[in-house]
């Protein structure tokens, strides 16, 4: 309440709080009195009590977002992904190519990812672009060029759908779907991807906050599906060296505030191959449970992204970091 505040106004705070089924515990202090509420949040926030005459300020201290908080689940999820498990006995790598170009392309880059130690192929059929003039990707073709890929090499595939309608066409080729950044608070998506029974791998929008992410993945989770694992893959500061900025610090805050696994994209984040090993080592050492990256057999002609793809050269670099460093955290490679 503010310092001014009158007994009628605080009366008021608290009849209301009653008569809406909630308990009001009032504190007197020398200058201030504080009204503590107990009960059902959601709908104290249909109070308005902000609004209210004498109230100075109304402080939510429970997490907005309820079935991807620790608060109420406090061991951390394993997500199985036709069943390769992401999760915090495991480390898992993910890699593929940016884009599906060809089936040529795509077979050479998940041979590449395969023998760098990878469990789960990533690959794009629908390409969400910053330009409409940029290679939007092959849409179902590419689909079904993955799932070819998928048999002859033998790694589930990690795809994006970029529009709702797709939901269900993706969803019946892809082990795992994947919402992008740029649609992190498209939220008819989120909710359709919640209602399929798929893993989804929820990227952080490049200016989204720690909590606004966690409330997109409540999107997903309240339409039932839990099976979620957080990607942060750079957000959007001053600096102009990076792509983006790879927030390390979201790998241990958000496995603080959410039983979701936490995966790490050094590709999209720095957008240059060679910050994409030290930042994998990085990730493992924050304790991310996988790491996501792009890989091409010939990045001089990739249609996306090309810049950030890992080579052969590299690529041992990081199969060398995946096998050695996890299992100094406990961790097994899935
Ligand atoms: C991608 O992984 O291919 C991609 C488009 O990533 P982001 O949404 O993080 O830019
Ligand atoms: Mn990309």
């Amino acid at each position: 309440m503010a310092s001014d505040a009158t007994g009628e106004q605080l009366d008021a705070v608290v009849e209301t709080v009653r008569a809406a089924g909630g308990s009001a515990f009032v504190s007197r202090g020398v200058h201030r009195t504080i009204v503590g509420l107990v009960g059902d949040i959601e709908q104290f926030q249909s109070l308005n009590l902000q609004t209210f005459a004498g109230v100075a300020d109304v402080v939510r201290i429970s997490t907005p977002y309820k079935l991807v908080s620790r608060d109420n689940h406090p061991a951390t999820s394993t997500v199985n992904v036709a069943g390769v498990e992401i999760g915090p006995s495991t480390f898992t790598l993910i890699a593929g190519p940016c884009a599906v170009e060809t089936p040529e392309q795509t077979l050479a880059a998940a041979r590449m990812a395969k023998n760098a130690g990878a469990a789960l192929l990533r690959g794009g059929a629908y390409k969400p672009r910053t330009s409409p003039y940029a290679f939007q990707g092959l849409g179902e073709k590419g689909l079904r060029i993955l799932a070819e890929v998928r048999d002859e090499v033998g790694l589930p595939i990690v795809t994006e759908v970029v529009d709702a309608h797709d939901v269900d066409t993706v969803a019946s080729y892809a082990d795992m779907l994947q919402i992008g950044t740029r649609n992190m608070q498209n939220f008819g998506l989120l909710q359709a991807v919640g209602s399929i029974g798929k893993p989804v791998m929820l990227k952080r929008g490049m200016n989204a906050t720690i909590e606004e992410w966690l409330m997109a993945a409540e999107y997903v989770a309240q339409r039932g599906n839990l099976d979620i694992v957080l990607c942060e893959r750079g957000i959007r500061t001053f600096e102009t060296a990076t792509r983006n900025t790879l927030d390390i610090s979201a790998v241990p805050v958000v496995h603080q505030l959410s039983h979701l696994p936490v995966v790490v994209d050094p590709s999209h984040s720095g957008g240059r191959r060679d910050l994409v090993v030290p930042l994998s080592r990085a990730a493992i050492a924050a304790g991310a449970d996988a790491v996501i990256v792009d890989v091409h057999p010939h990045p001089e002609q990739a249609l996306c992204d090309g810049p950030q793809a890992l080579v052969d050269e590299d690529l041992e670099q990081l199969a060398a970091a995946v096998r050695d460093l996890p299992p100094l955290l406990g961790r097994r490679l899935s």
